[in-house]
């Protein structure tokens, strides 16, 4: 019995990956390297270097291994790069997660958990958004990433199959033990930037608009603790073994905090006033974007243990440091 991570040498796959080596569970990675790093996959967990789309290479891993649940991570994530790329993303992000999805059914997967995301929302005005609000994303990245939801819901009632999807708000910082954080290049979410900006990595930030209607003009998001979502996982694989439905989660924390914040609790934790300049929008961006939690709590029982900004800025500053000391 083993889970098969996709994208576990990524950002959130690995802390996933950490979150069930520490609960004693088999793991086999699957990541191409694209963006994630070998280096983040910790022993004992196997890593196999391939594609998540390729059908023959997935039925093989889950026969040769005894996988009987799969999380998949691997995506593409980056809300501008798919307006450029649209073609790419509904490839990489939908087109290859059906094929997943299709190795899963012929290998008798019935446990599947999915990255999903808050960008399926799009602009909804609302403070606390819950599951059953209108889906209208605004970008071809939460568009591909809906139409994954479609698929495994139409699989789950074709096949004997179920599913929890995550929709995960804005994620951020690191393992607190250190053992994982996010080693992305050429980052470009607030909290990374801003950070690498306080260390000198960059010289200063940009706020993308200031002229939202929330109190100070820019972007609210709501920023959750990355093992707090790899935990939100951990609550889903249970339930999902324990015979639970198929089911569609918020993970955030209720709170939304502005750019402008971020920035100031960055630069209160890093003590560094980094330059910062005002920009005008960036296309894609919803106003305000916070979650209820309701659901994950109540269905899953999940028990946030993270949330609080400055422990978070924290994690990721020391993970920048020890990144690029490693780099030197
Ligand atoms: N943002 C910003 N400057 C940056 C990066 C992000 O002002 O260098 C803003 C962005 O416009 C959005 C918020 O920060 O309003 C969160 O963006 P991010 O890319 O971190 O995540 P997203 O919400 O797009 O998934």
């Amino acid at each position: 019995m083993a889970v098969l991570v996709t994208g576990g040498a990524g950002y959130i796959g690995s802390h996933m990956v950490l979150a069930l080596l520490d609960a004693g569970e088999t793991v086999v990675v699957l990541d191409n390297l694209s963006t994630g790093f070998r280096s983040a996959v910790l022993a004992p967990a196997t890593f196999i270097q391939g594609d998540f789309g390729d059908e023959t290479l997935v039925r093989t891993i889950i026969e040769q291994h005894g996988i009987t649940a799969i999380a998949h991570f691997a995506a593409k994530i980056v809300v501008p790069e798919s307006i450029a790329d649209p073609l790419g993303y509904y490839l990489n992000n939908t087109a290859k997660a059906r094929n997943l999805i299709a190795s899963a059914v012929a290998g008798g997967i019935k446990h599947f958990i999915f990255s999903s995301t808050a960008a399926v929302y799009g602009e909804t005005g609302a403070t606390a958004v819950g599951e059953d609000t209108p889906l209208a994303p605004v970008s071809p990245y939460g568009r591909s990433k809906l139409m994954v939801e479609w698929i495994l819901a139409d699989t789950a009632k074709a096949h004997d199959f179920r599913f929890v999807a995550l929709r995960y708000f804005n994620v951020a910082g690191a393992d607190p033990a250190g053992r994982s954080g996010q080693s992305t290049r050429d980052a470009t979410h607030l909290i990374k930037v801003a950070v690498q900006a306080a260390l000198g990595r960059r010289p200063g930030l940009s706020i993308f608009g200031t002229d939202y209607d929330t109190p100070d003009g820019t972007c609210l998001r709501d920023y959750i603790q990355v093992s707090d979502l790899a935990d939100a996982h951990m609550d889903a694989l249970r339930y999902l073994r324990d015979g639970g439905d198929n089911l569609t989660c918020n993970c955030g924390y209720g709170r939304g905090y502005s750019v402008r914040a971020v920035v100031d609790v960055v630069k209160a934790v890093s003590g560094v006033d980094f330059p910062v300049t005002v920009m005008g929008r960036r296309p894609g961006d919803p106003a305000a974007i916070v979650a209820d939690n309701t659901r994950v709590k109540a269905a899953l029982g999940w028990t946030p243990r993270h949330d609080d900004i400055a422990a978070i800025v924290t994690q990721a500053l020391d993970w920048e440091r020890r990144l690029h000391n490693r780099e030197l």
